[in-house]
């Protein structure tokens, strides 16, 4: 693992932001420090998200010492340090440091006590490569960027050897949070390490207790372990750390679940599921990360092998509506918003339409295009074939009217409306529906051109009483 940082993280607003915060710390008597994820990110080259800062000093000090400030984590001692001249933007989390004590519910420690040694503060951490401090202004003096690194938990050789590692007795860790659990997972992944053996062990045995985790920050881990970019790698882990089990045990269930070898040359279920996680971009949308995971998710349950034809078949009847139910089941145990469930299940619902593409109405391809956010069912689709079959031609297709057809097209000023059926002596009632819609479908097959032709095709097929 390549140990460097490039010049431009030094520079940035953010970096400066939190150098003259932790400057002022220091100029007050009070010792202060970068910590935690921004120093991994540094020494590996990357550029950091946020640059957090751990101190000595405590939250009402810190309040004192800056013009602007939230307090944001009272309860864990954790300030919002608004820069001058900026926003919550340039905001920077001060963290007095803590020894977080005894847990005993398995999510949050009981009593946090401040602490003005910054060893016990990292101690209190997860895992070894998120453990360390560095000190900007010793760095700014040496330009040695090693020797600013403050580290009581060798997180700088694991970072080198690329190991995830419970900082501490693994097994202690994760009981006093079982979070942790997820969150090495997720490290592993984002960073492409390996979990350290005692840490997988621990987290192998303890997996059945992650119920303890509110459903919420469940699905939020698992929102990001799809959306950073390595999801595969994230989901193969949890399966193998007996966590999927606990969290989604609908998704285990696709682990070998035959499918048709001329479609799906690349093997059972749970493999094509995995082929599109690869694929996920970080920062994709979650909804299309989850519609991804989820959108073959009937299958194991509609598995049949069909013998009535000369060679047998296996099919799958039924299991986009079989998908959206266990999906449902699932997206409303992990308290996902109504707006992100209706999503992801009309991702799941239209996944296998797109096959339809050639025989449809083009009224019925306007409709299809008009669902909301379209894109996502269009990358999922790409996504779908690439990982079975690759054939595309669909994809491009759709992608090409998609973006090349302006909106009015697809949803015109419509010729005929309700107050045009009462003018022409159709009484209101729930016949209207269909009626209308009739018009509509006419309209966006281009069949009819004025809301004079609209009648006329109305009164053809639609008799006023
Ligand atoms: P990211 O780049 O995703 O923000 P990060 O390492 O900064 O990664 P955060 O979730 O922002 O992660 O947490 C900041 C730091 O707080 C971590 O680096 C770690 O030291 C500590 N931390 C966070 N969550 C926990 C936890 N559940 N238990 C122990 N320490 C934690
Ligand atoms: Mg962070």
């Amino acid at each position: 693992m390549a140990v460097h940082t490039p010049i431009e993280h030094l520079e940035s607003i953010a970096y400066r932001t939190a150098l003259g915060v932790v400057r002022a710390l220091t100029s007050a008597g009070h010792q202060a420090f970068f910590a935690g994820g921004c120093v991994r990110d540094l020494l590996l080259g990357i550029e950091p998200k946020d640059f957090d800062v751990a101190t000595s000093a405590t939250p009402d000090i810190v309040q004192s010492l800056f013009p602007r400030t939230e307090a944001v984590g009272a309860h864990f001692g954790v300030i919002l340090v608004i820069a001058d001249g900026g926003d919550e933007r340039h905001a920077i989390e001060v963290a007095t440091f803590r020894n977080d004590g005894a847990y005993t519910d398995g999510r949050r420690p009981d009593a946090v006590r401040f602490s003005t040694d910054p060893r016990e503060d990292v101690l209190r951490r997860d895992i070894t490569v998120n453990g360390m401090l560095f000190d900007p202004l010793r760095f700014e003096q040496t330009d040695d960027l090693d020797g600013s690194i403050l580290d009581f938990v060798n997180g700088r050789d694991d970072l080198k050897l690329g190991i995830i590692r419970a900082i501490g007795e693994p097994a202690r860790r994760f009981a006093e949070d079982k979070l942790r659990m997820l969150r090495a997972v997720r490290f592993a992944a984002r960073l492409g390490f390996d979990i350290d053996s005692d840490t997988a062990a621990a987290i192998t045995e303890l997996a059945p207790e992650i119920h303890q985790v509110s459903a919420e920050r469940v699905r939020d881990e698992l929102s990001r372990m799809l959306t950073e970019g390595h999801a595969r790698r994230a989901f193969e882990l949890l399966d193998e750390l007996n966590l999927l089990v606990e969290i989604l045990p609908e998704a285990v269930t696709m682990h070998g679940v035959e499918q048709p070898a001329d479609w799906h040359p690349e093997g059972d279920v749970w493999v094509h599921t995995m082929l599109l996680l690869e694929k996920l971009k970080p920062g994709c949308p979650a909804t299309l990360a989850w519609g991804a995971l989820l959108h073959d998710i009937g299958k194991p349950a509609t598995y049949q092998l069909d013998r009535s034809g000369i060679l047998p078949r296996i099919r799958f009847s039924g299991h986009v509506e079989v998908g959206v139910r266990i999906a449902e089941v699932i997206l409303r145990r992990l308290r996902f918003s109504n707006e992100d469930t209706e999503q992801i299940l009309a991702l799941i619902k239209n996944h296998m339409r797109f096959g339809d593409v050639p025989q449809m109405k083009e009224s019925t391809i306007k409709r299809f295009l008009r669902l909301p956010n379209f894109n996502e069912h269009l990358q999922l689709h790409w996504l779908d074939c690439s990982s079975c079959h690759g054939k595309l031609g669909i994809w491009q297709l759709m992608k090409e009217r998609y973006e090349a057809e302006p909106a009015e097209e697809r949803r015109p000023q419509l010729f005929v409306t309700g107050r045009d059926l009462i003018n022409a002596g159709y009484k209101p009632g729930p016949r209207f529906k269909s009626i209308l819609e009739a018009a509509e479908d006419a309209q966006l097959e281009g069949a009819i051109h004025s809301t004079e032709d609209g009648l006329a095709l109305i009164r053809d097929r639609f008799s006023t009483s």
